[in-house]
């Protein structure tokens, strides 16, 4: 099959006609750019308390950093309450409620059939083949007119492996849609990321995220990358203020001692790499599936009664046993030493529980 290049007019046609005519909400700190001395524009208290402004809309200082971190322009980032905002923003600027959908290889993240499920538009699941790669003819042929996204989570949670770069890049070159791919958990693992291939593809959108490797779930950040011309329409669907102050501060100091997070990775990467090693050492454990991230999704003997065990003594794990391809299979985050510690004698305890 030869196909032409898909060109950024293509990507912008493929936006939806209410979302390209919308006036975005002008803030009033929007407005203006430049120094000032007094504000009286937004109607905030003027007692300085450190927050009593409010949060720059655009997220400059995070962009910024980003941005230098990554070798990128700012005007290719937009960032959000989370990349779960950004999954449901970029729903929002291509799917046409009743009309549009989206496809994607289940066992996947959840956020993106939820995402079609507030817009109203179809959701096509293409499952990933028994061995968790992605099922690329499949869903090419499953493609149609109205098929405006496919997501591509890569490492793939939960199933954890990060996909062959030849099939990604496959899909990026012959998906006739936008092809967003999520890399959250870009950080544990080191090749180059996707990022690099959005000025050759119009139609690419990477997702990262600062909740995983770099620790900071609890401020909400997720970062979009792609063309100025689509990040501009990202940005029109956005609460004005969707990244609060305190956010953008604690983003972007982090974001400036990236040796700091690399140091907490390496240290979370020895952690899985002992899980890998120790785990299967227990009768209760079948397989455990090869990971290219902070957690390992692995097959249990008995899984639901050794999820109840763990959890009735305090452990959770995330069950996945209703999952396809998932039968048995619980997903494990690699915690600090002495969780897992805590993590394998338990195990080994409900083993002898039940062989007593
Ligand atoms: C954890 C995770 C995210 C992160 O979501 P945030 O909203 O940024 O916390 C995104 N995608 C995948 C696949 C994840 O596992």
């Amino acid at each position: 099959m030869t196909m032409q290049p898909i060109t950024l007019d293509t990507v912008l046609g493929w936006i939806r006609p209410s979302i390209l005519r919308l006036t975005p909400y002008s803030s009033a700190r929007g407005e203006f750019s430049g120094q000032a001395d007094v504000l009286l524009d937004a109607n905030e208290s003027p007692f300085d308390n450190g927050m009593n402004r409010y949060p720059d809309p655009k997220a400059t200082i995070v962009r910024e950093a980003l941005a230098e971190l990554r070798g990128i322009d700012p005007s290719w980032i937009t960032i959000g309450n989370g990349s779960d905002e950004l999954v449901d923003h970029i729903t929002r600027v291509f799917c046409e409620p009743k009309q549009d959908a989206v496809i994607y290889s289940p066992p996947t993240f959840g956020m993106y059939k939820v995402a079609a499920g507030i817009q109203d538009v179809r959701a096509v699941e293409i499952p990933l083949t028994p061995d968790f790669q992605l099922p690329t003819n499949a869903l090419l042929e499953a493609a149609d007119e109205h098929t405006k996204i496919l997501w591509i989570c890569t490492p793939n949670n939960p199933s954890g492996n990060d996909f062959p770069r030849h099939d990604v890049e496959y899909l990026i070159r012959s998906f006739p849609g936008l092809v967003v791919v999520d890399e959250a958990y870009i950080d544990f693992l080191d090749r180059p990321s996707y990022l690099e291939r959005i000025a050759e593809h119009p139609n690419l959108v990477v997702l990262q995220t600062l909740s995983k490797g770099w620790g900071l779930a609890g401020i909400r950040v997720g970062a979009a990358f792609a063309r100025p011309e689509v990040i501009r329409y990202l940005q029109a669907v956005k609460m004005p203020y969707n990244v609060n102050s305190l956010t953008q501060q604690t983003a972007a100091k982090a974001l400036r001692n990236p040796e700091h997070m690399q140091a907490q990775v390496d240290l979370i990467l020895a952690q899985r790499h002992r899980l890998e090693a120790e785990l299967p050492r227990l009768d209760v454990v079948e397989h455990i599936y090869p990971s290219d991230t902070n957690y390992l999704l692995v097959r249990f003997r008995e899984a639901e009664q050794v999820y109840r065990y763990l959890q009735n003594n305090g452990l959770v794990v995330r069950s996945r046993t209703r999952d396809i391809h998932c039968a048995g299979c619980l997903r494990v985050t690699a915690g600090l030493p002495e969780e897992n510690d805590r993590l394998l004698e338990l195990l080994a305890a409900y083993e002898s529980t039940v062989s007593a």
